[in-house]
């Protein structure tokens, strides 16, 4: 098997929680490269944002994308080609704020890829703003005498719009993340991965997860139970939320299970209606 590792040199802060999502996000494609999954059906496409330097660290194909147009770009791979396996790696702004809208397209429509959320909480990159994701009283450069607004809460969000998969990992369980993401990449839909990630130069919260994070017993009887779980004020559960079948956009687009052979000119044309 190549390297997944390009030879760029990494800078993400020393201690920033994108180096664990980093190691288990090549663990997981370790694994499906394992169980028989070649990496060059795995493709990628990322936002703009700390978050996005991992697109030039992990040696697959794809599209680095604009700041919140990460997850269009992966449903036109997916569109163009539905044998790939298409992964998209969003932070708290292109996914939520810039991109809100695509997220929650992508989930309604249920299309088979794989939204990665680096939750930092705040704007890393651009030092520190606060973002759809910032705790209350967060203090950063937008909001010096603190954010005055509740942030959303994204699992109950997309379950809402239609995920059909959806989990919350931390950078810092290594393993478990790991397992997560090979269990949302292998679901058949759009499946979904918050993962709290401490953001050391501008809002460290490696203590509060330490402390706060506890494992889901298994996965909830109901919606209204793994509702209520994932927006636990006390606890951050960490685990599945929510796993169901749903038929997939592009097989009801393209019709049938398998998608027919159609050149790249047929199935736009599908696509202009
Ligand atoms: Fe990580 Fe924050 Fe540094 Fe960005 S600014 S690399 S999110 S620690």
């Amino acid at each position: 098997m190549r390297r997944l590792t390009t030879a760029k040199e990494i800078s993400w802060c020393p201690g920033c929680g994108n180096f664990g999502i980093f190691a288990a996000v090549k663990k997981a494609i370790i694994r499906l490269n394992e169980a028989g999954t070649p990496l060059a059906n795995i493709v990628m496409t990322s936002g703009i944002g700390c978050h996005g330097k991992i697109f030039d660290y992990l040696n697959l194909s794809g599209i680095y994308g604009l700041h919140g147009r990460a997850l269009p770009t992966a449903q036109g791979i997916k569109l163009a080609n539905p044998e790939l396996i298409v992964i998209s790696f969003g932070g708290d702004g292109d996914s939520l704020g810039e991109g809100l809208e695509h997220t929650l397209f992508a989930a309604k429509r249920n299309m088979d890829i794989t939204l990665i959320l680096h939750n930092n909480g705040n704007y890393g990159l651009t030092t520190g703003q606060a973002s759809p994701l910032s705790s209350v009283g967060y203090k950063g450069l937008s909001t010096p005498r603190g954010n005055p607004e509740i942030p959303f809460e994204p699992i109950p969000l997309l379950m809402e719009a239609g995920a059909t998969f959806a989990a919350r990992g931390y950078s810092a369980k290594l393993d478990h993340l790991a397992d997560l993401l090979y269990q949302a990449i292998s679901h058949k839909g759009f499946s979904f991965v918050e993962i709290l990630q401490p953001c050391v130069s501008y809002n460290n919260t490696y203590q509060l997860y330490n402390s706060s994070t506890r494992m889901l017993a298994g996965l909830p009887k109901d919606e209204t139970e793994a509702i209520h779980l994932a927006k636990d004020k006390d606890v951050n559960y960490l685990g599945v939320f929510c796993q169901k079948q749903r038929t997939v956009y592009h097989e009801t687009l393209y019709g049938g299970e398998k998608p027919p052979a159609m050149s790249y000119e047929q199935r736009i044309e599908i696509l202009k209606g």
